[in-house]
């Protein structure tokens, strides 16, 4: 059975057309600038990037450019779409209308369509790609996986904030939480490595990239996360703030005179390591500028590892204690020293790292050192193939 995942952003499409029996990626590939001039497709197959600069109007053409990539005869792995049993679309935010997957018809587009306002820079990017992909395949089944799905188990006291509650009701703002696909994924993926039921484990999820969320997961479940209503709150990352005190917002558009877009763009696109470090988003180069004995860059890494740190003391203590800590996305997959480094200290929690396993990268790794009473290990996360996994469950 092979299902094509769909991951449709304003300006962009990525794809990956994955064989189900092996879980193999058969191609993957990016439209990226649609709608902008020089737009281009890049498909990848085995490594081999064929690249096709191509006129994109909008997502329409872009989904019949993978299309064309998919079935051509020089660099196309299928002979045609017939070979496609379903679609999985990764959509960001199902609200409270979904606490899973579902298969795609119109009354579930016109639901997604009420949760535009939660997201509305995601949500509408996402439908466009479902319209565009539903006209091009009529009889292929297609399936919505929600980055807010996973997390719709948290309690009340999880997700509700103490502002007046008719906010609530009115604007169903809440803690929502993101990154759901990929914690379920690193979650049930431990849980298989460790030959144990995702039912008798607590586990502590770290998704460290460019974004990043933690996740309390216990019995599977997830009971709370870092991100909040939108994608903005919890840890510090490559650009956005994370958790700081409400009162600043206000204070800065009063002193600053900015409009609710101008310090929305501040906190979303040049806060984080950007904004503190005053160097880069990216952790490499925050990392490299620190060694290099600048103190901002510095700090902005000890912000984050601190944050990390405290969150997993959080989340255990309201767990009632953590089996399994893992490691998953850019950093927590491949900065070594970072990992370390939030584990260090946490040895009273029977969290206590063996130097030699952690020397990896991007691996499924143990990396507890004798004597812990917590697993923590490194899950490389794979949303995609989740996408298709719960595509298939949902077929
Ligand atoms: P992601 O959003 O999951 O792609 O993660 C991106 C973040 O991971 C960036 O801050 C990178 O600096 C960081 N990172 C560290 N080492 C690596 C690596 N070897 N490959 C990719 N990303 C890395």
């Amino acid at each position: 059975m092979k299902v094509l995942v769909i991951n449709c952003g304003s300006s962009s499409l990525k794809y990956q057309l994955i064989d189900m029996d092996t879980n193999n990626v058969m191609a993957k590939g990016l439209c990226d600038r649609i709608a902008i001039n020089d737009s281009e497709l890049t498909h990848t197959v085995n490594g081999v990037k064929t690249v096709i600069k191509k006129d994109m109007p909008d997502h329409a053409a872009a989904v019949e450019m993978v299309i064309a990539a998919l079935t051509d005869s020089e660099h196309g792995v299928i002979k045609d779409m017939s070979e496609v049993s379903a679609v999985g679309h990764r959509l960001v935010h199902g609200g409270e209308k979904f606490a899973g997957s579902v298969l795609i018809n119109d009354e579930v587009m016109a639901t997604i369509e009420e949760c535009v306002p939660l997201a509305p820079l995601h949500n509408p990017a996402n439908i466009i790609g479902i319209d565009a992909c539903r006209k091009a395949m009529p009889n292929v089944p297609m399936v919505a996986v929600f980055d807010t799905a996973f997390h719709q188990t948290m309690p009340a006291d999880s997700y509700m904030y103490a502002i007046p509650y008719e906010y609530y009701e009115k604007f169903k703002i809440r803690r929502y939480g993101f990154h759901g696909t990929s914690h379920k994924y690193v979650a049930q993926r431990a849980a298989e490595i460790l030959g144990k039921k995702l039912e008798d484990l607590k586990i502590v999820n770290c998704h460290l990239g460019s974004g990043s969320s933690i996740c309390a997961i216990d019995c599977g479940k997830s009971v709370d996360t870092t991100m909040g209503f939108t994608p903005l709150a919890g840890l510090e990352m490559g650009t956005r703030c994370g958790d700081i005190d409400p009162a600043i917002v206000t204070f800065l558009m009063d002193n600053e005179k900015l409009s609710t877009k101008e310090i929305d763009s501040i906190l979303n696109k040049k806060a984080g390591f950007l904004g503190l470090s005053g160097v880069s988003n990216d952790c490499r180069d925050v990392e490299a500028a620190a060694k290099d004995g600048n103190e901002r860059a510095d700090i902005a890494l000890k912000v984050f590892i601190k944050q990390v740190k405290k969150y997993i003391g959080a989340y255990a203590a309201e767990m009632g204690g953590i089996d399994v800590l893992t490691f998953t996305a850019g950093i927590g997959e491949n900065t070594i020293w970072m990992r370390e480094a939030i584990c260090e200290g946490l040895e009273y929690m029977g969290i206590k790292v063996d130097a030699e396993k952690n020397n990896c990268r991007g691996k499924e790794v143990d990396i507890s050192a004798d004597g812990a009473t917590v697993t923590t290990m490194v899950v490389p996360t794979n949303e995609e193939l989740m996408i298709a996994i719960e595509t298939v469950e949902l077929l």
